[in-house]
């Protein structure tokens, strides 16, 4: 490995990123093309924070998988956030969960998403069907995932995906009496995901205040996704990579350090990175050296 090129004055940095279609291949959830850069990060001190609208449980096998359990994560959209013992202020936060994180809620609890939802149903007469009411076969069916992860997908802290059955009109009033309880209505996949006033960005920035309260000075920031519920966290942060995606709905972040990779995936991930923290990317005065040539032979 060629040696580190932070120079005394180099402010620390943080990586925050997307998994599906970011980190982790769309189709088949590889991530081989980013090892190199996950390897170099993480002998550099510089946590990866995983950034996804997956649940807590769905997400930590992951975390563990990608080596990456001694980061914060964020889930459920920013609905939660996981912080390990290096992230806690030992006076507020004492009662860790049996695998050593304390879990953070910076959205509403799911059961008065679950109750609200339940009282517009029948005031609204609305046609939709709540991920939590799905049978798992159905899941399954319409999310190609195996049985065991679509029990961890229903186990639900602070955001409800639901099934729309109904018309345009019946989803505007569905918005409107969910934004009368401080809830919000946001377009996902297949899914349409009822979460309380957070978003992925919001959980960003919350990380980087702990942060800077723990270390006394502000983190470099670099962010990384592919769809649309990543452009608030493409814009809370200093520099920005949006990968490729798969899909055909328009990403345009109001960020003015925003490079867009050229390939999707992990491999667009490990681009992006090259791009801005690699060595060849001349993106001012503190590269690091990249990786097994990462992101050269993409040039
Ligand atoms: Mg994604």
């Amino acid at each position: 490995m060629s040696s580190i090129r932070f120079l005394p004055d180099t402010p620390s940095r943080l990586l925050f990123t997307d998994l599906d279609g970011s980190l982790l291949d769309h189709h088949d959830y590889d991530w081989s093309p980013a090892r190199p850069w996950l390897t170099r990060l993480k002998q550099l001190g510089i946590p990866v924070i995983p950034v996804t609208s997956k649940t807590r449980h769905e997400l930590l096998p992951l975390r563990r998988a990608l080596g990456l359990s001694e980061a914060p994560f964020v889930a459920e959209n920013g609905a939660l956030v996981g912080l390990p013992p290096a992230w806690c202020h030992a006076r507020l936060e004492r009662d860790p969960d049996p695998d050593g994180l304390v879990i953070k809620s910076l959205g509403v609890d799911i059961g008065f998403i679950r109750q609200r939802l339940a009282i517009w149903r029948h005031r609204l007469d609305a046609r939709f069907t709540p991920l939590s009411e799905l049978p798992l076969d159905e899941l399954v069916a319409c999310t190609g995932l195996s049985e065991p992860e679509a029990r961890l997908a229903r186990r639900r802290e602070g955001s409800e995906p639901l099934l729309w059955q109904g018309g345009e009109a019946g989803l505007e009033a569905l918005r409107d009496g969910l934004a009368g309880d401080g809830l919000r209505l946001v377009r996902g996949g297949r899914f349409w995901h009822v979460t309380g006033a957070c978003h992925k960005g919001e959980a960003v920035r919350w990380l980087v205040r702990r942060y800077t309260a723990l270390r006394g000075h502000r983190p470099l920031t670099l962010a990384l996704g592919d769809g649309p519920n990543d452009i608030p966290m493409l814009e809370a942060v200093d520099q920005a990579v949006l990968i490729r995606g798969h899909h055909d709905q328009p990403v345009a972040p109001a960020q003015p350090a925003l490079y867009r990779s050229r390939v999707a995936g992990p491999a667009g991930w490990a681009e992006g990175v090259a791009h801005w923290w690699g060595r060849d990317g001349h993106r001012g005065e503190s590269a690091l050296s990249n990786p097994a040539g990462q992101g050269e032979a993409m040039a």
